[in-house]
């Protein structure tokens, strides 16, 4: 017999590559402006550090699934990311000891409502519905991964066309210190996902765009707007 008013909403989930497991998401945390180049096209100061945003686990789009074109704008962009994956919490974890928490690594795409988001930054607004909307965060198969973290090409194209086209190594914080920067705002936990910022080179996708996305050591991902 069930306490609960209705059924509670389903577990989210990402499949791990070579496991019958999967893993189970607890929320998703993203990084801003983790590339300088990336920072400089979006207008920002060279001095402005990284800072982190949020969406909620049921944006996330699993490996195989397309992502619709979301309501209420004329500019949807995609943002590759590399993705961490964590298997253990904790607050305040110093940067020597943060790769301990990852299990592995994800590609993924942060698609944001740009139009929203400028429109929000010129009001001072917070970016919920340029960034977590509904079906915002597609992702592939995580990889399990331990020691140094994935450092090489991470790249983007759609209909085949290169759009994204970068190196993880340029990111401004570097794996460990977004697990420790993160961990001195909140606690973190198992299941919780860092979506680590995109390179330069975002630009609008319309319905009917293939896009494909990878990041090297990691995997791939590739999904249609519909
Ligand atoms: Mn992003």
């Amino acid at each position: 017999m069930s306490a609960y008013l209705f059924d509670p909403p389903p577990i989210v989930t990402v499949p791990i590559e070579g496991r019958a497991e999967s893993f189970p998401v607890r929320r998703i945390l993203c990084v801003g402006r983790n590339y300088a180049a990336h920072r400089r096209e979006m207008g920002g100061d060279d001095r402005d550090p990284p800072f982190f945003f949020a969406k909620p686990a049921d944006a996330i789009v699993p490996p195989g699934k397309d992502a619709a074109y979301p309501p209420k704008t004329s500019n949807l962009h995609h943002e590759i990311e590399l993705v961490v994956a964590l298997k253990s919490g904790g607050k305040d974890v110093p940067v020597d000891r943060a790769l301990d928490l990852i299990f592995g690594y994800a590609v993924g795409v942060d698609l944001t409502r740009r139009d929203l988001q400028n429109a929000a930054k010129d009001k001072g607004q917070p970016w919920d519905s340029s960034k977590g909307f509904d079906q915002s965060a597609p992702i592939s198969a995580i990889k399990p991964w331990t020691g140094a973290p994935p450092q090489g090409r991470i790249a983007l194209s759609v209909n085949g066309q290169v759009k994204q086209d970068a190196v993880v190594a340029d990111m401004i914080w570097a794996t460990a210190e977004i697990v420790a920067e993160a961990s001195k705002l909140w606690t973190l936990a198992p299941g919780d996902l860092i979506y680590t910022g995109t390179p330069e080179g975002v630009g609008p996708l319309v319905k009917g765009d293939k896009v494909e996305g990878s990041v090297e050591g990691v995997g791939s991902l590739a999904f249609t707007v519909v």
